[in-house]
């Protein structure tokens, strides 16, 4: 096993200190939705004085978030229970869903009303752009006086033995070669009672967190999805029929051994948000989740939606799809995990805006309670356990608690199975299925059937055209934020085993074979930070760490 890598930051520097009350690392719903309600819980409590601070790799809060997105309401309401009043951002209402099914030869089946599965359908829920909601989300905490830092990568976690006591942010300034340039700025060390970990899909720290402190104990291992989104501005008459409805597919082009589908929503009159997920088990070595949508958006039934628009925006993201028993210790001494972090995660209906907001309110009831007794231990933190399992998220996450592992053998033993979950309260054929790591699910190059798309200018843009829409930019003079620990096994092992996979399942052409190539090419300034390549190299030889503040995506409407 390689080494992991928590951080590029150097050594022997004389770090700014700031101590805070509360940290929160990241800035999506789950971190936004505890920050928030924590300075209401405080101002009650009659203690204002306390310190919360909010720090995000985006230099602009929201750049680096993405979803589909068709959001239940449940978690906003409870957070803002004028949420609409207030102006929270909404595209549309959803006036109508259904689901299809999509066949070779451009075929296609459409299933309403009963046929529709009932986890697809989306009465009462709404259509809503996730980084319009963060931005929105901060400006009401920015409001209330909570300090949200943009463009503060947290790289390595503080600790007193198990005790976590904060971060310290990556350091600005240091050259490709790891010296120190004229414009070296030292990271912080910022201290906190409670660090909250709110980093999103796969973060960084929270992946070492895991390892030092056994948070996966007893758990199954996440398991992962990438999703890929594209935004159309399309023909007026698509785009006004498409308006506030929604619809997913299945099948084509996946076959019966892989979990996946895709989103279509009316997010504007004039506006498609396209997505395309593929569980990152799937097990071909060539798996190419961007190569999946492009194929998905030529079948004749969306490659028609599309004609006469064009891409406006393109992003990708993984989603952690594990559910209730893929979610890691939520506590410990002096820290809390919540949202996607967490696993806080509905797979079966695609949805975890809700689940996110409500974590990071229940966090943020068990964090006040902690400051209030001035005992931040993990004993004191596993209230936010405890209000956890006696609340909603945990009912909806347990009655669906098989759905992702039932697919494992399939798609039609999951269905299958699925279907016996619904009638038996979440149970299905086994009480408890097990899991396992999704690259452990890789099989050798040999077996691979995964076949690439022509890409054309209209509706099939290759990924370095995509990336270009995706806004990504990263310092070039800095060290790589892709650490590859042990180059040899890429060379020695991966290229006759795998085939370097690296270079098909990232969404945004960073990794590069160039034929006779003896080393991998990173180009480390496309990365969109969706993490695949951290979950899914066969030998976890790919370590993602943060890259300097302000590097990354520039997601808008996404
Ligand atoms: Fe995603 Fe890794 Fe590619 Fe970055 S390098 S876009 S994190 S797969």
């Amino acid at each position: 096993m390689t080494e992991r890598i928590t951080s590029l930051n150097v050594g022997d520097v004389e770090r700014e200190e700031l101590p805070v009350d509360v940290l929160l690392v990241g800035a999506g719903p789950a971190s936004l939705a505890c920050a928030i309600h924590l300075q209401r819980l405080l101002a009650e409590k009659g203690m204002d004085d306390k310190t919360i601070l909010v720090i995000d790799k985006a230099e602009e809060i929201g750049h680096h978030t993405l979803s589909g997105a068709v959001m239940n309401p449940r978690g906003i309401a409870e957070l803002f229970p004028d949420w609409k009043e207030k102006g929270f951002p909404v595209a549309s209402e959803v006036k109508d869903d259904w689901a299809e099914w999509l066949r070779g030869g451009g075929k296609h089946s459409t299933m309403r009303g009963m046929l529709c599965p009932p986890q697809l359908k989306n009465h009462g829920n709404v259509i809503v752009s996730l980084n319009n909601i963060v931005s929105w989300m901060a400006e009401q905490a920015e409001a209330a006086g909570i300090e949200i830092y943009g463009g503060f990568p947290a790289t390595e976690t503080v600790f007193d033995g198990d005790r976590v006591k904060g971060v310290i942010t990556r350091d600005s300034g240091i050259a490709k070669d790891g010296t120190r340039k004229g414009t070296f700025e030292p990271g912080m060390r910022v201290e906190a009672e409670v660090t909250v970990f709110a980093e999103g899909t796969r973060g960084s720290l929270a992946k070492s967190l895991f390892k030092k402190l056994d948070l996966y104990a007893g758990k199954n291992p996440q398991t992962y999805g990438t999703g890929i989104k594209e935004l159309w501005e399309v023909r007026e008459d698509v785009g006004k029929e498409l308006f506030g409805k929604v619809f997913h597919t299945g099948g084509y082009p996946l076959g019966s051994d892989a979990y996946g589908g895709s989103w279509v929503y009316g997010s504007a009159p004039n506006q498609l948000s396209l997505g395309f997920v593929i569980g990152l088990d799937q097990g071909d070595a060539k798996l190419d989740p961007h190569a999946l949508f492009v194929k998905w958006k030529q079948h004749a039934r969306i490659a028609k939606l599309l004609e006469g628009g064009k891409v406006v925006r393109y992003g990708a993201k993984t989603v952690p799809e594990g559910g209730y028993f893929s979610m890691p210790k939520l506590y410990g001494d002096g820290f809390v995990l919540v949202g996607d972090t967490a696993g806080f995660l509905n797979a079966a209906t695609l949805k975890g805006i809700h689940l996110a907001i409500k974590s990071g309110m229940m966090a943020a009831e068990a964090i006040a309670e902690a400051l209030a007794a001035g005992d931040t231990s993990s004993a004191k933190l596993a209230r936010y356990d405890e209000l956890f399992e006696a609340s909603w998220a945990k009912d909806e996450l347990y009655s669906v608690r098989n759905y992702r592992q039932a697919f494992e053998g399939g798609l039609v033993s999951g269905i299958i199975d699925f279907g016996l979950q619904r009638i038996t309260g979440g149970r299905g054929l086994k009480g408890k299925r097990g899991g396992h790591a999704d690259h452990d699910a890789m099989r050798p190059i040999s077996q691979s059937k995964m076949e690439k798309p022509r890409f054309n200018d209209t509706n099939a843009l290759d990924k370095l055209t995509d990336v270009y829409l995706s806004g990504a930019i990263h310092e070039e003079d800095q060290p790589s934020h892709l650490l590859i620990p042990d180059p040899t096994i890429c060379v020695e092992r991966c290229t006759q085993e795998y085939g370097n996979p690296c270079q098909h399942f990232c969404p945004a052409a960073v990794y590069e074979w160039p034929d006779g190539a003896d080393h991998v090419v990173i180009n480390a300034s496309n990365c969109v930070h969706c993490k695949t390549c951290d979950i899914a190299d066969p030998y976890e030889n790919i370590e993602w760490v943060v890259p300097e503040g302000g590097g990354g995506p520039k997601y808008v409407d996404m």
